[in-house]
């Protein structure tokens, strides 16, 4: 690296950067106007996130990354809630519900002007039966007079309330100091725990693709070993089940099975709950409607699994209802609308007939595999070497920018740091990902390559 004109330590720094396995989970809770998605946009530092959004309008988007001294995490937003048929409670434990439970540690959002109200008590009900750290944020403290407010939230019993004023930014690093003591170092719950242990599938897809259906049939021909883990207020979260002589966790069945109807902001839960799903997940199998056109709905589905850095297995499901016609046409759907996962293992299957199961254990094998893939640095440099000699990037400016070494980071996904001696345009870097996805088969998995470019 010294040879190369790179510092070591500036080496050793973007390649534990780059390195990190799966982020652990915060998750922001509370009742409505609180002040959480105020907090989400303070704590990921961007004003990206939702307060603008008009009411009504589906939010698609509720983790996001972020980082405070150092260390990253996700955040899982809630705000997105309206109120609908279930009645102001059971709504907001109902969506605090799911993003506790893809969730490390919890920000329980308080609005202290107010103090501590009936729909705040059953939150706290919730906290408690879940057993997660949480950090209590005292909002809307905007100023010294407020200090008073928060310390009437110590009648929670979840510890000291943390004053902050989420709109100016009072308090929050405070606050976010707690938070980090609270999570851990890894996602505990998403995989910690999983070491050893079955696989974990998020069987995830926009509605009546086949979800129910398809864990009906799985579930059913073969043994259901045992229900793991009673929900909070729902019933099994989590089933283990048997498939090709292997026990696999399949995460958040409950939500498939038993669906909540919602006049309003059904799309949202939906959002949510697959979000938690991807979370608890090591492999998402991405259920798609073969007799339907595929959709926004659809891509989105896909874009946060991935996003998500999960292994990912596409399954295209009513294979049972397909003509010919619209098997043809899916084809030109599948290539122009899903190009981004193209890398997927893919099975077309019928939950109704039972075609192909057989063939989805060894599509999720696959893309377990190459998420775990590990390239080792030797290799990996041999091959950059021969590449960059056979294409070398295009110059710019005069000037020939080249890589000159690179590394894999990390695993689950796969993550790679190239160094080079000047800006590699995005054009070159799909390029790269494309000849590393041949060379190495990272077959359903994303990989991340960052590329460090010398002072
Ligand atoms: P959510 O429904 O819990 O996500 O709440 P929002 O983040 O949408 O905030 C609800 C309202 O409270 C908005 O009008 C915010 O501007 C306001 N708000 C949020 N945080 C603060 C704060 O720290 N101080 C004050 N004064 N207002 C706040
Ligand atoms: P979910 O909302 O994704 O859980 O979807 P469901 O499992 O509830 O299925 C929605 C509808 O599609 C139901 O009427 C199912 O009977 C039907 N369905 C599911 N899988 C298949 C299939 O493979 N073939 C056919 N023909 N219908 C299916």
């Amino acid at each position: 690296a010294a040879e190369e004109g790179f510092d070591l330590e500036d080496v050793e720094g973007a390649i534990e950067a780059a390195g990190h396995g799966p982020l652990p989970v915060l998750a922001v809770v509370g009742r409505p106007n609180v002040g959480k998605s105020t907090l989400v946009n303070r704590i990921i530092g961007r004003r990206e996130a939702v307060v603008e959004d008009k009411p009504g309008v589906t939010r698609d988007r509720v983790t996001y990354e972020a980082e405070w001294a150092g260390r990253r995490f996700k955040v899982v937003d809630t705000g997105g809630w309206e109120q609908d048929v279930l009645g102001i409670d059971a709504s907001v434990a109902a969506q605090a519900e799911y993003a506790i439970e893809a969730a490390d540690a919890v920000v329980f959002v308080v609005d202290a002007k107010v103090g501590a109200t009936d729909t705040d008590e059953a939150v706290v009900r919730l906290l408690r039966k879940a057993g997660k750290p949480v950090v209590l944020c005292a909002n809307k403290v905007d100023g010294p007079s407020g200090e008073a407010d928060a310390s009437y939230l110590w009648s929670l019993g979840l510890g000291e309330p943390h004053p902050v004023s989420a709109l100016h930014g009072r308090g929050t690093g405070d606050m976010l100091d707690s938070v980090l003591e609270a999570l851990p170092e890894a996602p505990e719950q998403s995989f910690g725990t999983a070491i050893g242990g079955p696989r974990r599938i998020a069987l995830i897809g926009r509605p009546n693709v086949g979800k129910s259906s398809l864990l009906n049939k799985v579930a059913g021909e073969e043994r259901v070993v045992v229900n793991e883990m009673a929900g909070t207020t729902r019933d099994p979260v989590d089933e283990l089940i048997e498939l090709g002589g292997v026990t696999w966790k399949f995460v958040d069945t409950a939500g498939i099975r038993k669906r909540v109807h919602l006049q309003q902001g059904a799309d949202y839960y939906a959002s949510l709950r697959t979000a938690a799903a991807v979370e608890k997940a090591e492999v998402a199998v991405i259920l798609i409607d073969g007799s339907e056109s595929i959709s926004v709905q659809d891509q989105r589905i896909v874009t946060m699994a991935v996003d998500a850095g999960r292994a990912i297995v596409l399954a295209y499901n009513k294979w049972d209802t397909l003509d010919e016609e619209r098997r043809y046409y899916l084809e030109r759907e599948i290539e122009t609308e899903l190009g981004q996962v193209a890398w997927a293992p893919r099975v077309n299957v019928s939950a109704r007939t039972g075609r192909h199961m057989e063939k989805l254990v060894p599509a999720i094998e696959t893309a377990l595999a190459g998420w775990e893939t590990r390239v080792p640095t030797g290799r990996l440099n041999a091959f950059l070497g021969e590449l960059v000699a056979a294409h070398p990037h295009p110059i710019r400016g005069g000037k020939q920018p080249r890589i000159l070494f690179g590394t894999q980071a990390g695993t689950k996904p796969p993550r790679f740091v190239l160094f080079a001696s000047g800006f590699i345009e995005a054009g070159y870097r799909r390029f790269i990902e494309r000849r590393l996805r041949e060379e190495f088969s990272f077959e359903g998995t994303p990989i991340h390559i960052s590329v460090r470019v010398r002072e």
